[in-house]
This record gives C-alpha cells, sequence and structure tokens, in this order.
C-alpha cells in the first residue's frame, strides 16, 4: 500500500496533487511519501515484534538526508556500503552504534573513518579484508565488533545482476569454510566476532530461499558455537522484493517474513538485524514526468519524455518494470493507446517501456512511474548533461523540496580547467 492516489481527479501524493508540486519545482522529479516510508519501516519493526532486533536500512535504496533523518528519527539503524554513505549516516543522525558497515571492498580509509566515528559492526567479505580491518583497529587501539557475510549458496530466483548467494557471486565466503575463517578472525586481536551475516539478493519474490538460508545459518550458528564464538547477532540482509506490476501476484509481506525468521532462527537466542531497502523505500516513490513530444513511427507511436535512463536506469539496466500512470486521472471507458514510452537521451537503451498501454496522452501532459522511491535517484547520473533532478518529500499536505535542481552552472563549475590552457 502507497499514498499516491487519485483525488478529484489528480494524483495526489499524500494530500498534495502532483500537479502542484509540478508547477513550484518544475519536471522531471522524485516524490516521496513520508507515510509510506513510515509504514513500511513499521512492517518490519513490528514483524520482529516480541525478538530482540534492528531494522538496518539498507541506504543505497535511497539516501537523501531528508529519508535518512525520517527512518533515524523512527529507531532504525543503517547498512552502509561506502565511506560516502558512512557520511551520510552520521549526518542524518544515526548513531554509530546503529550502523553496520557492508560492502565487498571496503578500503583502509573507510575502515579507519567508521572505528572512529563509531560502528556496531562491520560484516566483513573476504579473509584479506578481515587481516586488513585487523591491523586498521591495532593501529587506532581499536577492537572492530564484526561478523563475516557467508555465501549459502541458494538461488535466490531473482534477476542475475542482483543475485548475490550463490556461489557463483562475488559476495561473502563460501559457507563450506566458514568455521576455518571464524578461527582465524578470533585470533585476530583487533577483531571481536559478534555474529554471522547473510544477504542473498535483491527483489526476491518468494520466501523458500530465504527459509534455505537461515536453515544454513541455525546450523552454523550451532557449529560455531560448538567451535567456541560468541554467536550474538544474526544480521539476515534485505532484499524483500516489492510488487513493480500491480496486476501480477504480490511478493510475500513482512509480517510471513518476520514469521520466518522467527521459526528458523527465533530458539538461537540471538538478536536479529535486517537490512531492507527496496520495500521500505520503493513504493515510497515515484518519478514525475513531462510528455515532449508524441512521435509516429513506422507501426509505433513513441512517447517522448523529459525523464530519461540517467534519473531512472533500472528499465535499461536490469530490464525493470515500472507501471506509469497520467497524472490527470482518465475518463471512465477510454481506449487506451499503445506506446513505446522513450527519454532523449542518445541510446536505444534509454527505453522505459515498449509497447505499454496508456489512456492517451500528449505534449505538456505529466505522467508518473510508479515504484521509483528505490534505486532511482540513488543509481542517477548526469548523461547527456542532464542534471540531476530535484527530490520533493510530501508529509500530509506539505511538500518541501530536499534536493534542489542544479543550474547549468553549478553543473560546469564543478569541472575546472588547467592553468596551462
Ligand atoms: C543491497 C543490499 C541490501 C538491501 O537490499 P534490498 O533488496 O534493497 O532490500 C541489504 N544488504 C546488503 C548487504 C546489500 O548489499
Amino acid at each position: 500500500m502507497d499514498h499516491f492516489l487519485y483525488r478529484d481527479g489528480v494524483l495526489h501524493a499524500e494530500d498534495v496533487p502532483l500537479t502542484e508540486i509540478a508547477a513550484e519545482v518544475g519536471t522531471p522529479f522524485y516524490c516521496y511519501s513520508t507515510a509510506t516510508l513510515t509504514r513500511h519501516f513499521r512492517l518490519f519493526d513490528e514483524a520482529l515484534a516480541g525478538t530482540d532486533h534492528l531494522v538496518c536500512y539498507a541506504m543505497k535504496a535511497n539516501s537523501n538526508q531528508a529519508v535518512l533523518k525520517l527512518m533515524a528519527e523512527l529507531g532504525a539503524g543503517a547498512d552502509v556500503v561506502s565511506g560516502g554513505e558512512y557520511a551520510r549516516a552520521v549526518a542524518a543522525g544515526f548513531p554509530g552504534e546503529r550502523i553496520v558497515f557492508s560492502g565487498v571492498g571496503k578500503t583502509r580509509a573507510e575502515m579507519r573513518a567508521a572505528l572512529e566515528g563509531g560502528i556496531r559492526q562491520f560484516n566483513l567479505e573476504s579473509e584479506p579484508e578481515m587481516e586488513v580491518l585487523n591491523e586498521v583497529a591495532l593501529s587506532l587501539g581499536k577492537v572492530a565488533p564484526v561478523t563475516v557475510r557467508v555465501n549459502p549458496d541458494v538461488d535466490a530466483k531473482t534477476h542475475e545482476k542482483i543475485a548475490t548467494g550463490k556461489s557463483e557471486n562475488k559476495f561473502g565466503i563460501p559457507i563450506s569454510r566458514a568455521r576455518e575463517v571464524y578461527a582465524r578472525a578470533a585470533a585476530l586481536p583487533g577483531l571481536e566476532v559478534v555474529g554471522i551475516d547473510v544477504h542473498i539478493g535483491s527483489q526476491l519474490t518468494e520466501l523458500e530461499p530465504y527459509g534455505l538460508a537461515f536453515d544454513k545459518v541455525a546450523a552454523l550458528t550451532a557449529a560455531l558455537r560448538a567451535d567456541g564464538h560468541t554467536i550474538r547477532r544474526l544480521d539476515l540482509g534485505g532484499g524483500l522484493g516489492i510488487p513493480y506490476e500491480r496486476s501480477n501476484s504480490a511478493p510475500p509481506l513482512p509480517i510471513e517474513y518476520g514469521a520466518l525468521v522467527k521459526e528458523k532462527l527465533g530458539h538461537l537466542g540471538c538478536e536479529i538485524e535486517i537490512e531492507p531497502g527496496r520495500l521500505i523505500a520503493g513504493n515510497a516513490g515515484i518519478l514525475v514526468s513531462e510528455v515532449i513530444y508524441v512521435k509516429s513511427g513506422e507501426g509505433r507511436d513513441f512517447l517522448i519524455l523529459d525523464a530519461a535512463m540517467n534519473d531512472l536506469v533500472r528499465p535499461a539496466m536490469y530490464g525493470a518494470h515500472h507501471d506509469i500512470v497520467p497524472v490527470i486521472e482518465p475518463e471512465p471507458g477510454v481506449e487506451p493507446h499503445v506506446y513505446d514510452i522513450v527519454g532523449p537521451v542518445c541510446e536505444s537503451g534509454d527505453t522505459f517501456a515498449k509497447g505499454r498501454k496508456l489512456p492517451p496522452v500528449g505534449p505538456g501532459d505529466l505522467v508518473a512511474f510508479r515504484s521509483a522511491g528505490a534505486y532511482g535517484a540513488t543509481m542517477a547520473s548526469e548523461y547527456n548533461s542532464r542534471p540531476l533532478i530535484p527530490e520533493v518529500l510530501v508529509k500530509d499536505g506539505q511538500f518541501a523540496l530536499v534536493r534542489a535542481r542544479p543550474s547549468f552552472e553549478e553543473m560546469i563549475a564543478r569541472d575546472t580547467i588547467p592553468t596551462w590552457m
């Protein structure tokens, strides 16, 4: 459920008509709903009620400072994957003890910043990384709390570019080698083993792969405890999928996921951490764009929008589907038209949808891409020198610009000309 609904014939974000925001900030823009973000966080928090837990929002899904501040105020932790994300999390008000650091390639500088600024745990992904973190921690006179990310070799049944839990993926260490790797971690004085980490992929639409992974984590917990390790935290990663197509069957709900976590792992007495990103932010955001032209081609009509692949790359990158709807509600019974929906970027890949049915629209009309709150703005670029588009946060009847559109001058001023020219 989200808070983008037609009211009096106009698509609203909560109580604000999108036409009003478009008139003020110009198109294209991202728009996020506070009520939806809040609701999605609470769904996870409530799904784990009764178990010691922390919901660590995976901020790579949407790392706008306003979204992060909202999450921090709701009591979420943060899952960060870079020094930049760590800095954003701290700036938004997450205390260090609620920040977990994930990612396969943490640098010494990133480790140092997190150790100095405060960190809940590092999720380690390899033995070389373990040795380096030990060195960095010792050099600062600190002990780094760590888990090791294990790769359980289960098929998440998701898009190949976002599957991470099969043995051929670059993530984690093979679960078969976990005991050996934990023995090494325990021998390093700069590290303190606190638990186990697993994350098998993104946009999972079934619970079964989680069940398989959790069984392996439960067995590993027992084995590592028998080896003398303290396993008091289980970080189960993120990945629960969202319904991108309203017409499709819905992915499992957080409450069902939470019940599975409790069933498979509840008896171990561990604190549970989860790292949802997409499910919190995805359906809490839309991308609003204006139609520039309708161009009739041979056997097809192109809807040319002012948004492009640089603003929302998921269709070009993953072949992803986004529902696209007109902002002005169509009259009942109006016959849909079939369009190829494209952006102005000079790449054939800049195609949002082919053969998509939409009520007839024309130049100047607004359309909204649904489910664009996650991996939308965070994956945007300025390809074709199209400045990053603005982001707007709505709360009830109010809206605020939470990232302004840079002017061309500001975009150009980031480059400098060498003195020899
Ligand atoms: C990307 C990622 C997540 C979040 O995944 P979602 O599918 O957005 O829930 C969580 N943990 C790790 C380690 C990740 O890389």
